[in-house]
């Protein structure tokens, strides 16, 4: 599976703990993400991450040229609901390119702990059967 890790900055210790906690089931998959976030995690737990550009600088909308290209399979994106984005046109872009293609979005912890384990038990397989995954796992 593709999987993107995205988080605003008040979020990003928040998707650092959860990657280094879901560490073995990431290491399975392609994963990808914007810069800063991408950087810290990678520190954190020594995964192979895709780093796009930081999320002001385009990064969210190169997540999102991957969702339209069916290439994206899954999406942890940890947003600050409580401070304003510089970027918040691109934010909103991407949740939309999500919900055109049905690609799965956590966008908080109480939901990516869902979405982790459903892919962790083969939820999400179906996109390898019908060929719609390019991911290796
Ligand atoms: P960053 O971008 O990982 O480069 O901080 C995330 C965002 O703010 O969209």
């Amino acid at each position: 599976m593709n999987i993107a890790l995205i988080a605003h900055d008040k979020k990003k210790d928040d998707l650092v703990r959860f990657s280094v906690a879901y560490q073995p089931l990431f290491q399975k998959h392609n994963l990808f993400a914007t810069g800063t976030t991408g950087l810290r995690i990678s520190e954190a737990t020594g995964l192979t991450i895709h780093r796009f550009r930081s999320g002001p600088l385009g990064g969210d909308q190169e997540v999102g040229a991957m969702i339209a290209k069916n290439q994206m399979d899954a999406i942890f994106f940890f947003r600050d609901p409580l401070t304003s984005q510089p970027h918040e046109p691109d934010v909103s872009a991407l949740v939309r390119l999500c919900d055109v293609y049905s690609i799965p979005l956590a966008t908080n912890m109480g939901t990516a702990e869902i979405l982790i384990r459903g892919i962790e038990r083969g939820d999400l397989d179906w996109r390898k059967i019908t060929g719609e995954s390019s991911g290796t796992e």
